[in-house]
């Protein structure tokens, strides 16, 4: 039987298509927004910045699976209802996290896709549900798991007939304490190599250091990352969630000039 992720099951490459953006193809796809949707005023800063420096999907978490339980948690649903208002007055599809199985009905109606967690990457019945859905599934590497897990996590998805699945790498757990998590960024030619699915790369979760994600953005994209997730608050100082990693919408805009340099000399836009 060929598993539904491998490159042998699918020639060509996936692209989905969302809205007028097209993750997978030619263009390297800029993901941006804060961590954590906190309010109104929070959002839509950020998402008209954002937009006009060159983003082309907006990013805001309503559930925040939180290590600490007493630290903020997310809006949830209003936090929602936010992101789809801000996504549609900026003119941006939007993306948000799930942690829980009975939400999944409710975040369809707000958000253009779903995104899963490092910490729910190996959550099969969540897997499954979301291999039920419409929407497609931007699914991120887990802390502790191999490019193999990663892969089986979304064949779990595939083989419930949704195909619109985004890998996402966001660097693992190892004994280095100075960067958040270690980047791996030979997983991203390495699945190029074993799958026909889209991955992009978050240097944000990756690295947990504002000064390094110009860098680890680049080096992404060179690596053949069909786009990146990155953090941008409007005032990072004040972020409820993952100050330390988030860019000022300014550096943001540095950061988008970079990328679409490195992308011309890798042949995408
Ligand atoms: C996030 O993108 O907000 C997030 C929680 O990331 P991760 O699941 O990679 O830790
Ligand atoms: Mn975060």
């Amino acid at each position: 039987m060929i598993l539904h992720y491998r490159r042998e099951a699918h020639k060509k490459n996936t692209e989905i298509v969302v809205n007028d953006v097209r993750i997978g193809g030619h263009e390297v796809i800029i993901i941006a927004g804060p961590c954590a949707i906190e309010s109104e005023e929070q959002m839509l800063t950020c998402a008209r910045a954002v937009q006009k420096y060159g983003a082309n999907i907006l990013r805001g978490g309503a559930y925040k699976p939180r290590a600490n339980p007493y630290s903020f948690e997310g809006l949830g649903k209003k936090g929602l209802e936010i992101l789809a208002k801000v996504g549609k007055e900026v003119g941006l599809p939007t993306i948000t996290e799930v942690l829980d199985p009975r939400d999944i009905e409710l975040i369809e109606q707000y958000a253009d896709i779903i995104q899963v967690g490092a910490r729910n990457m190996q959550n099969v019945a969540l897997l499954k549900e979301l291999g039920k859905s419409k929407k497609p599934i931007l699914l991120k590497r887990g802390m502790a798991a191999t490019v193999q897990d990663l892969l089986f996590a979304a064949e779990h998805i595939l083989s419930q007939g949704n195909s619109q699945v985004i890998l996402c790498e966001r660097g693992i757990r190892t004994f280095e304490t100075e960067t958040r998590n270690t980047l791996a960024l030979a997983t991203i030619p390495l699945v190029k190599e074993l799958s026909h699915l889209p991955i992009i790369v978050d240097p944000s979760h990756a690295t947990g250091k504002r000064s390094l994600i110009a860098s680890m953005s680049k080096a992404a994209v060179a690596a053949g990352a069909d786009g990146v997730m990155i953090d941008v608050h409007p005032q990072p100082e004040a972020a409820l969630c993952d100050s330390e990693q988030a860019l000022l919408p300014e550096e943001f805009r540095e950061v988008v000039r970079d990328i679409r340099r490195v992308a011309s000399a890798v042949d995408r836009t």
